[in-house]
């Protein structure tokens, strides 16, 4: 799934339109709400593909925002404070096999998920963790950079405002 934005009035080829998948995107709505709550409250669904957005001087305003961060460091310093927090998030148990690594309900029976990994054959153990019993944290789908801050500033500056599809 992604997050399809339009510019409404483009000034510029980079400013008719800008997408992120949801994991991308995700992350990039929280940090601008949370940095600049005046300058994003002009958009209510930042979240969800309603079509909500910004107008022309909205979109104008957070690009100079943007800009002005991505020079002084703001965004940089939230990107390496992103990674470190996403890089420190626990393991879990694989919930298909409750941490075991052997699968035994009936799918997993039925396709021999319950028996051991065979380490020559790569055959058997759950499918969920490989038959680790563990899974990567499901926020490490998320990511975060500097690149696709600057991206979406210079999409801003040119959208002649934008709508969230
Ligand atoms: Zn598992």
């Amino acid at each position: 799934m992604a997050m399809d934005i339009y510019g409404k009035n483009a000034t510029a080829e980079v400013g008719r339109y800008f997408r992120n998948t949801v994991w991308w995107w995700r992350p990039l709505a929280s940090f601008l709400t949370a940095a600049y709550p005046e300058l994003t409250a002009g958009c209510t669904h930042w979240q969800s593909n309603d079509g909500d957005g910004l107008d022309e001087n909205g979109a104008l305003a957070l690009a100079d925002a943007l800009d002005r961060d991505l020079a002084n460091g703001r965004v940089t310093a939230h990107a390496d404070q992103y990674a470190t927090e996403i890089a420190a998030l626990p393991d879990s148990d694989c919930d298909l096999c409750q941490g075991t690594g052997l699968r035994t309900d009936g799918i997993g029976r039925s396709r021999g998920m319950d028996k051991p990994r065979d380490r020559d054959t790569g055959k058997g153990g759950c499918n969920g963790c490989q038959g680790t019993g563990r899974r990567r944290h499901w926020d490490k789908n998320y990511s975060f950079d500097v690149e696709n801050v600057r991206e979406f500033a210079a999409f801003l500056r040119h959208s002649g405002g934008f709508e969230i599809c």
